[in-house]
């Protein structure tokens, strides 16, 4: 199957899967069995046993358990360095808590996920690009929860950010007050990242559980100046690790709890109507009903380029899930 030819055919927008090992977790024997089972001969096709019925999806690839971070990171590379041509990038890994999100972004540190590898192989890229031609990389980080935006490497953590647009009417949108570092190696982004964290769990008593209910959003800028002729590029790549897709609230949650729900129902529908919108080329694309997409519009619009990364867990007691996950894949497909 020709890859390149399935891009173009499907515009800026592609829906990957990637379903996670069986992990201890999962639990033992029938519990633990394994209700997801791959083509041989078709990358693009999983099936997904749920209450007994066999039901198949296909999506632009599919990664099973054994695929490695350099093999994901491979069908990703693209799409990152667009970014120093100018394209602003979008990649979201999508899925219910523990299907594998943070390890497809954030991975660990023996094996390092999209973020790392994307900031890695920009710093080699605009190095080897041609003498006439500058580059700054930059990165900002923030976190979307109960609908309120807040800068994870500011000095104010706590403080709630708005989203505004640009006064010089360009249509750009841009967060006043966002903090953005500049960072030229390796061990820039590792002190970047840890300070990330450190802020991401200030005031929260579950650091895990904080995380599966907000959006963590790591925004890398290349900008380029050509010194000869003066013109500039400026792309940016996106990486948004999701708050987990699962359904909670039926079951009797309130309170906090029950807002937080809904406030991550309200933003993955949102995000979903919104790529839906985009796919199927209609007139009004509703960018206004979160946060999310709004912040991201000027990222997922225009000749913009996005990638879902759907998680699953492989696990049969999960497959209700994997099941709500797979369909909102095909949906924006
Ligand atoms: P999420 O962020 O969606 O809640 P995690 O990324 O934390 O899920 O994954 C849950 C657990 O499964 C973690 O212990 C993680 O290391 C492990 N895991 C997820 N995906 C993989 C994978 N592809 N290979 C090995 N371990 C994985
Ligand atoms: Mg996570």
């Amino acid at each position: 199957k020709c890859h390149n030819e399935l891009v173009r055919l499907k515009g800026n927008i592609r829906v990957f899967g990637r379903v996670r090992p069986i992990t201890k977790e999962d639990g033992e024997g029938a519990e633990a069995a394994n209700a997801v089972t791959f083509d041989a001969d078709d990358d693009a096709v999983l099936h997904l046993l749920h209450k007994g019925k066999l039901v198949s999806f296909e999506l632009d690839k599919v990664f099973p358990p054994q695929a490695s971070q350099e093999e994901v990171f491979q069908e990703v590379q693209a799409l990152v360095t667009s970014c120093i041509d100018g394209y602003n990038v979008c990649i979201f890994a999508y899925g219910q808590t523990g299907a594998g999100k943070t390890y497809t972004m954030e991975g660990t540190a023996a094996n390092p996920g999209i973020n790392q590898r994307a900031l890695q192989l920009l710093f080699s890229e605009v190095r080897g690009k041609a003498a006439d031609w500058d580059y700054a990389i930059s990165v900002s980080a923030a976190e979307i929860y109960n609908e309120s935006l807040r800068d994870l490497l500011g000095k104010e953590p706590q403080e709630k950010l708005e989203i505004k647009l640009c006064p010089d009417g360009s249509g750009q949108l841009y967060v006043p007050g966002l903090t953005e570092f500049r960072v030229q190696s390796v061990e820039d982004i590792n002190k970047v990242f840890e300070f990330g964290h450190v802020n991401r769990a200030t005031e929260c008593t579950n650091l895990n559980e904080h995380s599966s209910r907000s959006h963590a959003l790591l925004i890398v800028t290349v900008r380029g100046l050509d010194r000869s002729t003066g013109l500039c590029t400026a792309g940016k790549l996106n990486l948004v690790d999701l708050a987990g897709s699962e359904r909670v609230g039926r079951s009797g949650a309130e309170g906090s709890r029950l807002r937080e729900a809904q406030h991550i129902n309200k933003s993955l529908s949102a995000l979903g109507d919104v790529i839906y919108a985009l796919r199927s080329r209609q007139g009004h694309v509703p960018f206004r009903n979160s946060k999310l997409t709004y912040l991201l519009q000027d990222s997922l619009s225009g000749d913009s380029k996005t990638l879902m990364m759907v998680q699953v867990s492989p696990a049969e007691k999960n497959t209700s899930e994997t099941l709500c996950s797979l369909k909102f894949a095909e949906r924006v497909r």
